[in-house]
């Protein structure tokens, strides 16, 4: 995950600091330092960190303090300020275009940045907004990229129009603008062609093809994963065509992130989308607010909630937690869970946008959630519906269904008992923590 140890790293400089009850000059070097440490280990560019770091050292050593906060909460607050700023403020949301009916949108990247791919999930992720879009294949010299943008076309329910690969990009394009016209499709976007390397010709065919359409969208695809590399060759595209904006893929495979704190300044130009797996719902809007929170460990608990609210069935959330009050919930409501919880990326992809400031993450064995789940699959629709059933051949059997051991069985019924009682308990607790006055 993203931003993982630079998440770490600041999180042990703020509790450094917290306990402070006033910051001297020194103090404050001292945290500035490690900040710009950990910002250069994340690989973000050293220009960016140079002007990061001193714009934050002007703040924090300035007058600015604020009654409410501790000087620590202070550092923590210019930190998370100046991260959004880093990163654009502003969330940039596709405009359709005003002076016709069609907004073209072109996707250009290297080869392998992920750029078909992404050209998919946009896709989808406009048609599931309301729009009709068209995607048009102009990548003719990589022969698989057709054929994969036509598979990956199918999935989101989105045309894709192609003339193979023997004809001029540009002419594609043009007719495929036509096709779009022709079925009152709103959107055209363009897979272009990628290169293992930058190189004039493919940008001289992105210009023209970009002037052949007036394309109201130029979006730049980089691979995070190639950090500041990432950073160069979005640098040299806005130099070369001009984009108007960048779209990280591979964020979930980034452990530093580098390459998503420095494209904004080195380049200008925002980011738009980032790509965070390999599903064609992977790719999530990019809010600098929300991401300066998940760095700072913050967590992202409205990103997490729209997330749910897309890929959870709430009709059924509700039922779940109707039987949650009643302690009905059984084994059964148990896998629907398990199943909920893959949707949204698994436990890791669920505490990945947790708040953990101040709290260690808790060890998630993933294994072992397969292991629960086959357990469960090996009991009758008897034996879930009804667990008090459960006696030691029963027990016995479902081990071996399994391929466990039966002890696992046994503390994994237990454990499913003590869940139901503490969540029979739950909402008494709930009330008298409101009552409390102060809350969470
Ligand atoms: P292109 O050559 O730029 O068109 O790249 P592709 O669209 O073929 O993607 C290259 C590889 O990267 C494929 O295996 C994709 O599944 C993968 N990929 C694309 N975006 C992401 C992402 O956000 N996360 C991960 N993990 N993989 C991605």
């Amino acid at each position: 995950m993203a931003f993982e140890s630079l998440t770490e790293k600041l999180q042990r400089v703020f509790r450094d600091l917290r306990g402070k009850g006033k910051l001297s000059e020194a103090d404050t070097k001292a945290a500035l330092k490690e900040v710009r440490m950990a910002l250069l280990e994340a690989d973000v560019n050293f220009k960016v960190v140079k002007q990061f770091v001193k714009s934050i050292e002007e703040r924090a050593v300035g007058a600015e303090v604020l009654e409410s906060l501790t000087p620590g909460q202070q550092v923590v607050k210019i930190v998370n300020e100046e991260l959004i700023k880093l990163m654009g403020s502003e969330t940039t949301e596709i405009k359709m275009a005003q002076d016709r009916d069609i907004t073209v949108i072109l996707m250009a990247g290297l080869q392998g940045a992920g750029k078909t791919t992404t050209a998919a999930k946009l896709a989808g992720k406009l048609k599931a907004k309301g729009h009709r879009p068209l995607l048009a294949a102009c990548d003719v010299y990589r022969p698989a990229a057709i054929e994969q943008l036509r598979v990956n076309g199918e999935k989101v329910g989105v045309p894709v129009f192609s003339m193979g690969s023997g004809v001029d990009p540009v002419n594609i394009a043009r007719a495929a603008f036509e096709k779009a016209r022709q079925d009152h499709n709103d959107i055209l976007i363009v897979d272009t062609a990628g290169r293992l390397q930058i190189d004039e010709q493919m940008m001289e065919e992105l210009g023209r093809i970009k002037e052949a359409l007036r394309a109201d969208w130029t979006l730049l695809t980089v691979d995070a994963m190639t950090g500041q590399e990432a950073v160069n060759v979005a640098k040299t595209f806005e130099d070369k065509v001009g984009v108007d904006g960048v779209i990280v893929t591979k964020l979930d495979g980034d452990t530093r992130g580098g390459a998503a704190l420095s494209i904004k300044a080195v380049t200008g130009k925002p980011i738009l989308f980032v790509g965070m797996g390999e599903k064609l719902s992977d790719l999530e809007q990019f809010y600098p607010d929300r991401m300066a929170s998940r760095i700072l460990g913050m967590g992202d608990i409205l990103s997490l909630i729209e997330k749910a609210q897309a890929e959870v069935d709430e009709a059924e959330a509700r039922r779940m937690s109707e039987k949650l009050k009643k302690a009905e919930f059984d084994f059964n409501d148990f896998l629907d869970q398990m199943k909920q919880v893959k949707k949204l990326g698994g436990i890791a992809g669920i505490m990945a946008m947790m708040p953990t400031a101040g709290a260690s993450m808790p060890e998630i064995d993933e294994s072992h959630m397969g292991r629960v789940e086959a357990m469960i699959l090996s009991m009758s629709k008897e034996e879930r519906a009804n667990p008090s059933i459960l006696n030691p051949s029963r027990k016995n059997r479902i081990a071996r269904g399994a391929g466990v051991d039966i002890n696992e069985v046994n503390r994994m019924v237990k454990q499913f008992e003590q869940m139901r009682k503490m969540m029979k308990q739950l909402p008494g607790m709930m009330k008298s923590k409101n009552r409390g006055g102060r809350g969470g």
